[in-house]
């Protein structure tokens, strides 16, 4: 039996208090856990370019990538894939992901990063991150490399910094969304598409979105 989503009052609690604790966390302590994985980025660009590739990205991240770059919004992020379809066509989504170029990040070329100081904290952190506070580790050719204590250190500071993040934009996401009724795939396209995030809804015309992604949405 599917398990009943808790009410967002609850939800709200329930993150609240996950914000708290993750404030005590030592960075010390994921320091050390670093140094006992071992890392050392080998710029081999695998996580820019594969097809895993998908950078969740905040609306402040989004606006300082917009900022530096000179694009507009949709210039630089697209609606996720996964969402779900209202009964009066629109297909709703959850938060942004850097636009994809092929099969990898847009914004990789000539094996660099073009925007490398505005990169998101995803970016910063690869391979590392938190949950329920403790220290996970992504697929990453430079797992198991020397890391003196001071990079790990700061390492450590930047991952901590993204989990207290995600966890504020949770609690936004959560406050200002707005449930629908629950209807149909519309592959006409007779909606918009609808993206929740930490600052409301953002409704998009299907015009408006990339073409690949646009067929991947749409079914076309
Ligand atoms: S923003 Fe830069 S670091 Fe992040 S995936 Fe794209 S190219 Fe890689």
């Amino acid at each position: 039996m599917k398990e009943e989503e808790p009410a967002s009052d609850e939800r709200l609690v329930a993150l609240r208090s996950r914000l708290e604790a993750a404030r005590d966390l030592s960075t010390e302590r994921i320091a050390t856990e670093i140094r006992e994985v071992g890392f050392r980025c080998l710029r081999c660009g695998e996580c820019c370019r594969g097809e895993d590739n998908s950078v969740t990205v905040f609306p402040s991240e989004i606006r300082r990538i917009v900022c530096k770059t000179g694009k507009s919004w949709l210039e630089v992020v697209e609606p996720p894939q996964l969402g779900e379809w209202d009964s009066k066509g629109n297909f709703h989504t959850l938060e942004w992901r850097l636009r994809k170029e092929g099969p990898g990040c847009r914004y990789y070329s000539d094996c660099r990063c073009s925007i490398y100081p505005d990169r998101p904290l995803l970016c910063r952190t690869y391979p590392f991150y938190l949950e329920d506070g403790d220290l996970r580790v992504s697929e990453c050719r430079g797992l198991g490399g020397a890391i003196e204590h001071r990079a790990a250190l700061r390492l450590a500071s930047v991952i901590k910094k993204r989990y207290l993040t995600e966890i504020e934009e949770s609690i936004e996401l959560v406050r200002r969304y707005r449930d629908f009724e629950r209807g149909r795939p519309s592959p006409e396209g007779e909606g918009v598409c609808i993206v929740h995030d930490s600052e409301g809804e953002h409704p998009i015309g299907w015009n408006r979105i990339p073409d690949r992604r646009r067929r991947c949405l749409l079914g076309d």
